[in-house]
């Protein structure tokens, strides 16, 4: 049986992101996988990461416990799911380790690289699709949702962490970023499009 494909979804909160992310994931009829929080190791970990403002990890113990979150995700979800042959769609991999704690954090990229390749067994995404926003689109996106201990950082990470993902995208042939200030409509047509341009397959209504 072949091998399914991998896809990730990565963005600032409020990007449009999830929402491309499910869409897609269902016209596929692929596995929708998101990070962190996927397994049950994964949930713990995203509480400690996202929601107990006490914990307070340090950079790198953030970055390590992101990594233990895929490390957990790849091996348990997402590799035994395209080994059957099924489409993967993650909502968020490597590069938000890369864009948040790399370029947000500002711990050394170099680094981040050998633990993530380490992480994941060295699994990339197929394709990753950046749904670029403006700050100001995003957070008026995420009114209403409490902010998490990310999310309430300063505009400056926040501005950081998205110039991260385009200078990420520039650097990979397997990174598209997508204009997500368009309407729905307009930023789901143009996600079909590089799918069906990069991976040759077709997003179902
Ligand atoms: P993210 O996963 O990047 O945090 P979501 O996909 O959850 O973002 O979207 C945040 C909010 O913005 C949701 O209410 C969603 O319906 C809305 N949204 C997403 N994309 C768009 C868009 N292109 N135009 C207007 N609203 C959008």
């Amino acid at each position: 049986m072949a091998t399914g494909r991998f896809l990730a979804f990565e963005g600032i909160d409020g990007s449009g992101k999830s929402t491309q992310a499910s869409r897609v994931a269902k016209g596929l009829e692929a596995r929708l996988a998101f990070e962190p929080g996927d397994t049950v190791l994964g949930a713990a970990l995203r509480e400690l990461l996202l929601h107990d403002f006490s914990s307070d990890p340090t950079s790198v113990a953030e970055a390590l416990l992101m990594a233990a979150d895929r490390a957990q995700h790849v091996e348990t979800v997402i590799v035994p799911e395209l080994a059957s042959g099924r489409h993967v769609v993650t909502d968020r991999f490597n590069g938000s380790t890369l864009a948040y704690q790399g370029f947000g954090r500002g711990l050394d990229r170099n680094v981040l690289e050998q633990v993530l390749s380490f992480a994941t067994g060295g699994l990339t995404p197929d394709l990753t699709i950046v749904v670029d926003c403006d700050l100001e689109t995003a957070r008026e996106r995420s009114t209403g949702l409490k902010a998490d201990r990310l999310e309430q950082l300063d505009p400056s990470f926040h501005a950081r962490v998205r110039a991260g993902f385009l200078t990420l995208a520039e650097a990979n042939s397997s990174w598209v970023v997508i204009n997500g200030e368009q309407s729905l409509h307009e930023v789901a047509t143009a996600v079909n499009a590089a799918i069906a341009h990069h991976l040759g397959l077709e997003v179902k209504e």
